[in-house]
C-alpha cells in the first residue's frame, strides 16, 4: 500500500526549513501532500494561490501535491487517504505544542500517526514569522526560501 503523508502548516511563507522536511520525508513516504491551512479569520501575508504555485514549482516532477484546506488537520489527512501526518521539530517549544496536537489527531482519527523529523541544525533558526518580517521591511529573503518570488 502506498505510504502517503500529509504535511500541514501555514506556510506563510514556505521556507527552506519546510523544504528540508519534505525532501527527507520523501525518503520515507511514497507521496507527500502539503496542506496549506487556511483560516478565514486570519489574513495571510503571502496569498495562498501564489504560495501554492511556488511550492508546486519547487517540487515539480516529485510525488508531492499541494492543497489548501479549512478543516481539522486529521480529517483532511484522512480524506486525502494519508495514514501519516508529517511535522518538523525545531526545539522544545515546538515539541510541547506538537505533542498535544498529535494526541488530538490520533483521537480524531484512529491510527493516524504523526511522524516528526528533527530540523537540520543549519535550518533550525528559520521561521516563517521572521521571514515575513524581513520581507515586510524590505530585506531580500531569497536565502531562506527554495523558489523565486515573482
Ligand atoms: P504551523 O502554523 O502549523 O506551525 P508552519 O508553517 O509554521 O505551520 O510550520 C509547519 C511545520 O513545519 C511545523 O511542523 C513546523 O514545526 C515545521 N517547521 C517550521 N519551520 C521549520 C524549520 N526551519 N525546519 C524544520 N521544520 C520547520
Amino acid at each position: 500500500m502506498k505510504k502517503i503523508a500529509f504535511f500541514p502548516g501555514s506556510f506563510d511563507p514556505f521556507t527552506k526549513g519546510h523544504h528540508d522536511i519534505v525532501m527527507r520525508g520523501l525518503t520515507i513516504f511514497d507521496e507527500i501532500i502539503i496542506g496549506i491551512g487556511h483560516n478565514a479569520n486570519k489574513v495571510r501575508y503571502f496569498p495562498i494561490e501564489k504560495m501554492t504555485t511556488w511550492i508546486e514549482q519547487t517540487f515539480e516532477g516529485k510525488p508531492v501535491k499541494v492543497v489548501s484546506y479549512n478543516d481539522l488537520t486529521a480529517n483532511i489527512a484522512k480524506q486525502m487517504n494519508a495514514d501519516f501526518i508529517l511535522r518538523g521539530l525545531r526545539n522544545t517549544t515546538d515539541f510541547e505544542y506538537e505533542n498535544s496536537i498529535a494526541q488530538v489527531n490520533r483521537y480524531l482519527v484512529e491510527g493516524m500517526e504523526t511522524v516528526f523529523l528533527i530540523t537540520s541544525p543549519h535550518l533550525a533558526p528559520i521561521s516563517s514569522t521572521i521571514i515575513r518580517d524581513l520581507h515586510r521591511y524590505g530585506t531580500n529573503i531569497d536565502d531562506f526560501i527554495p523558489y523565486n518570488l515573482d
